[in-house]
C-alpha cells in the first residue's frame, strides 16, 4: 500500500490528482496539499482584471471535489519539504509522510527583485486571482481618470503570452469604454523581438504580434530591463545585443501591469539536489528528480533551460498543454514503479497556446518546443477568442467533475485544428 501526495492543486496539480487516482490500487492512498481550499483558473485572470469574469465564475471548491473522489485534502499548505525523510511539514505544524511525492506548486512571484514592482507597490499583476481583482479596481480608476498604460514583463520572466494578451485585452476594454483615444499603451519586454515568447518565436508570431500591435496602436520596447518603479513612473533601460545600455526611459503611467520573474516556492528553496539555485525542481526525462527518486515535478515549478542566448534573461513558458503531458507521463511512471516496473513515459512538452485579445487572438503550436521544429504554426483570428472560452469551460468542468468535458474539448481542439490533446497532429497548411 502506497501513499502518493500531490503538493499544489493548481492547473497541473488538480488534474494530476485525478489521473493518479485512476491509476492507484484500492489499498493505495492519495492526498493533495494546497495553499487554500479553492482552485481558480489562472488563464482567466486577464478577464477578471477588466471585469469580464468574476472570482466565482472561475473558481472551484476543491474540498468537496476531492472528497467526492476519495482524495485526502490538506488546504493549509506546506511550510517545508523534508525529502530525506519523505515528509512534508504543513503550515500549522502537522506533518504528512509520503511514499511518492509530485511537486506542482507553480511559481513564487519575484516582485522583490525590482524596486517598486508588484501589487504591494506600484504595478498590478494578473498572476493570481487576488491580484487580478486588485487590478480591476485599478482599471476602474483608470477609466475614471484616463492616462498612459505600461504593460509587459520584466527581465527573467518566463510567461509572455499573458503579457501580450493583457495588452490587447486592455485595448479592447478601453475601446469598449470609448476612452482608448486618451490612453497611450507601451509594451515593455526583455524579449529580443516582439513575438519571441521565450520560444524564439513560433511560426510567424513576430509578424503576427507586431502587426496586431500596429493595428491597435500599441508601442513597444524590446530588450528592455526594468530598473525600478515609482508611483506613476517606470524606469527602463533598453540594451543592445551585448546587453549594454543603449537608451534609458522614464515611462509615465496611470496604470501598469508587469509580469514578474518566477522562482521556486519557499517550502522547497535550498534543498540541494532537489532544486536548482532559483528553487525550480530538477527533473529527468521521466519527470523524476535524479537525487530523490520518489519525487516528481510537473508544471511551472520544474526547471527548464532557456531556448538560446538573449541579451537579457528570457525564460521558457510552461503552458497548459505541456503541463497536461507532464501529468500523464508522471501518472504512468509512478504507476509503473508501484507495479515493480521502471518509469518509461516521457512528456511530449509541446507548446500549444491561445493568446486572447478579447475579440480575436493568436494561436500557436510548437512541436517540439525548441527550434528547429516539426510543427511551427501560428495563426491570428476571431476564432481564437472563442476557442479560449471553450478551454476555460472545458477545464473548469474537468476540475469540478474529475471527468474530461468532451464537448468543449472537441470544440476547442477542432477550432485549433488539433485532433488529440496529448498526441498533437496538425491539419496541413490551413
Ligand atoms: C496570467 C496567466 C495566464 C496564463 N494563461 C495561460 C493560457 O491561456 N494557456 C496556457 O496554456 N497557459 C497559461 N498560463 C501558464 C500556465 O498554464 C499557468 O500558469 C498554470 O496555472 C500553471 O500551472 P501549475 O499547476 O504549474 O501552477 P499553478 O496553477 O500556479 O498552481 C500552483 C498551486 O500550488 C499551490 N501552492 C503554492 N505554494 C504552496 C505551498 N507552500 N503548499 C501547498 N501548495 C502550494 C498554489 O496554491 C496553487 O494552487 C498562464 C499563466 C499566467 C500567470
Amino acid at each position: 500500500m502506497a501513499h502518493v501526495v500531490v503538493l499544489g492543486a493548481g492547473l497541473g496539480g488538480v488534474i494530476m490528482a485525478y489521473e493518479m487516482k485512476e491509476k492507484l490500487g484500492p489499498d493505495d492512498r492519495l492526498s493533495v496539499v494546497n495553499l487554500g481550499e479553492t482552485y481558480s483558473f489562472v488563464p482567466s485572470n486577464p478577464w477578471v482584471a477588466v471585469g469580464w469574469r468574476d472570482r466565482d465564475e472561475i473558481s472551484v471548491d476543491l474540498k468537496s471535489a476531492f472528497s467526492r473522489h476519495g482524495i485526502g485534502f490538506h488546504p493549509e499548505g506546506a511550510a517545508k519539504l523534508d525529502p530525506e525523510n519523505n515528509r512534508i511539514e504543513l503550515n500549522g505544524g502537522e506533518t504528512l509522510d509520503y511514499d511518492y511525492l509530485i511537486i506542482s506548486t507553480g511559481p513564487a512571484l519575484a516582485f522583490d527583485e525590482i524596486e517598486g514592482l508588484g501589487p504591494k507597490h506600484f504595478t498590478q499583476s494578473i498572476c493570481q486571482i487576488d491580484h487580478a481583482e486588485a487590478a480591476k479596481s485599478a482599471f476602474d480608476k483608470l477609466v475614471a481618470n484616463p492616462g498612459p498604460i505600461v504593460v509587459g514583463a520584466v527581465q527573467g520572466a518566463s510567461c509572455f503570452g499573458p503579457a501580450y494578451e493583457f495588452a490587447f485585452i486592455l485595448d479592447t476594454a478601453l475601446r469598449q469604454a470609448k476612452i482608448r483615444d486618451q490612453v497611450p499603451i507601451t509594451f515593455v519586454t526583455p524579449e529580443p523581438y516582439i513575438g519571441h515568447l521565450g520560444l524564439d518565436g513560433v511560426g510567424d508570431t513576430k509578424g503576427l504580434m507586431e502587426g496586431a500591435m500596429r493595428d491597435r496602436h500599441i508601442k513597444w520596447i524590446t530588450n528592455a530591463k526594468v530598473t525600478s518603479v515609482e508611483e506613476h513612473t517606470m524606469h527602463v533601460e533598453e540594451v543592445d545585443e551585448k546587453g549594454e545600455v543603449k537608451q534609458g526611459y522614464a515611462l509615465d503611467f496611470n496604470y501598469a501591469m508587469m509580469l514578474p520573474a518566477f522562482r521556486g516556492i519557499d517550502a522547497v528553496q535550498g534543498l540541494e539536489g532537489l532544486v536548482n539555485p532559483r528553487g525550480f525542481v530538477v527533473i529527468d526525462d521521466y519527470q523524476r528528480n535524479p537525487k530523490y527518486q520518489n519525487v516528481f515535478g510537473i508544471g511551472v515549478c520544474v526547471a527548464i533551460p532557456p531556448v538560446g542566448k538573449t541579451p537579457l534573461p528570457v525564460g521558457v513558458p510552461k503552458t497548459g498543454f505541456m503541463i497536461e503531458s507532464m501529468v500523464t507521463a508522471t501518472a504512468e511512471n509512478i504507476s509503473a514503479l508501484l507495479k515493480g516496473g521502471k518509469p518509461e513515459a516521457v512528456a511530449t512538452w509541446n507548446a500549444v497556446c491561445l493568446a486572447d485579445f478579447g475579440d480575436e487572438g493568436v494561436a500557436f503550436v510548437a512541436q517540439p518546443q525548441i527550434p528547429p521544429r516539426n510543427v511551427n504554426w501560428a495563426k491570428r483570428g476571431k476564432w481564437v477568442h472563442f476557442a479560449k472560452v471553450g478551454f476555460e469551460k472545458y477545464f473548469l468542468h474537468k476540475v469540478r467533475s474529475g471527468q474530461p468535458d468532451t464537448f468543449y474539448e472537441n470544440l476547442a481542439l477542432h477550432l485549433l485544428g488539433v485532433k488529440k490533446l496529448k498526441e498533437i497532429e496538425i491539419r496541413p497548411a490551413d
